[in-house]
């Protein structure tokens, strides 16, 4: 049986080694402080920000949501943004995505200030990143690497694949492999011979949004699998399909309503991988302590402690 990488269990880790870290700022003046900006009612966005609320609580880390109507204009976002980069007491602003489509929301985090740029998005960031520089890190690449190292896994000189290159998961990932000394390859829509080149890796990254589509032949025998994918899946027949009609999960299928699919499929990945993330369990729960490691560091740099 291969080895599971228990995201929870690493989580708590992490937030376990950021509480001293927190009652050292909290002594010397202030708790760290996180702004949150969840713009209208998107039902996915209020899970992710009450999680991140939460944890800011169970942590002793001050946090405020603002929350913009879903009708707000760029103008007033950036103002808005304006306002609380010049607040002394909140050392992280998130703008939690995707904003409404009448923002530009490029321009919206651009506008965070980089020493409070805690999801790591800013470019002053990005090119921190490319340059191996310090700064925050993307948080659920972050969380991968994190995930790889507790476990001892081995990175440096192994292949590693990367499927998905959006700025927020598969490219910062790759640039994070890479600098452990890693040989990349990202893949896209694009790739000819996905499945061929997924099997190269020793290391699979997948990160592309598509429930269940990395299937037996994309995985090497012994690879390391990782994945990132997170779908709320409705269609009956595909859960059944991908759990083989396990009576345990088409039972919560249709309690619920739908399941939590991955992008690997979670049967075959049991049978070739060493080692590999669950979904949920795995890389999910590495992205919100990664956002409280970067807000405590961010506080850090700002009271001198770093
Ligand atoms: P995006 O939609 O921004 O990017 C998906 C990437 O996958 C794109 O680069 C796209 O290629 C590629 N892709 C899509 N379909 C295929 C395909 N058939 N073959 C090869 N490549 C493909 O998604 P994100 O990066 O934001 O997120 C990816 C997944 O990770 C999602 O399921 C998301 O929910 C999950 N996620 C989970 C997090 C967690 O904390 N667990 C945090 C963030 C994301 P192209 O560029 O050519 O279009």
């Amino acid at each position: 049986m291969p080895e599971i990488l228990d995201g929870n269990r690493v989580r708590d880790e992490i937030k376990a080694e950021l509480k001293p870290r927190i009652s050292t700022l909290t002594a010397k003046g202030r708790p760290p402080g996180l702004a949150v900006v969840l713009v209208g009612s998107n039902p996915a966005s209020e899970i992710y920000v009450r999680n991140k609320v939460k944890t800011c609580e169970d942590l002793g880390i001050h946090s405020e949501t603002l929350r913009p109507p879903e009708s707000v204009t760029t103008g007033e976002l950036l103002a808005t943004i304006d306002a609380l980069n010049a607040r002394d007491d909140l050392d992280g602003i998130l703008v939690q995505l995707p904003l409404p489509p009448q923002v530009d929301s490029k321009r919206v985090l651009l506008a965070v200030a980089p020493a409070k740029d805690v999801d790591g998005f800013h470019p002053c960031n990005v090119g921190n990143l490319v340059a191996a520089l310090p700064g925050p890190r993307p948080c659920t690449p972050a969380g991968i690497m994190e995930l790889l190292k507790r476990y001892r896994i081995p990175v440096a000189g192994k292949r590693a694949v990367v499927v998905g290159r959006s700025d927020i998961v598969g490219k910062p990932a790759a640039l994070l492999l890479l600098h452990e000394h890693a040989t990349v390859t990202i893949c896209h829509s694009k790739t000819a011979d996905l499945a061929g080149v997924c099997r190269e890796g020793e290391i699979l990254v997948a990160a592309l949004g598509r429930p269940a589509m990395i299937t037996a032949d994309f995985i090497r025998p012994g690879a390391v699998v990782i994945d990132v994918g997170t779908t709320r899946v409705t269609d009956r027949a595909l859960a059944a399909r991908v759990f083989r009609n396990a009576a345990d999960k088409l039972a919560s299928f249709d309690k619920r309503g739908f399941a939590l699919m991955g992008d690997v499929d979670p049967v075959d990945v049991i049978e070739k991988a060493s080692a590999y993330t669950p979904v949920p369990g795995g890389v999910g729960p590495l992205t919100i302590a990664m956002l409280m490691a970067n807000t405590v560091a961010a506080a850090e740099r700002r009271a001198g402690l770093c």
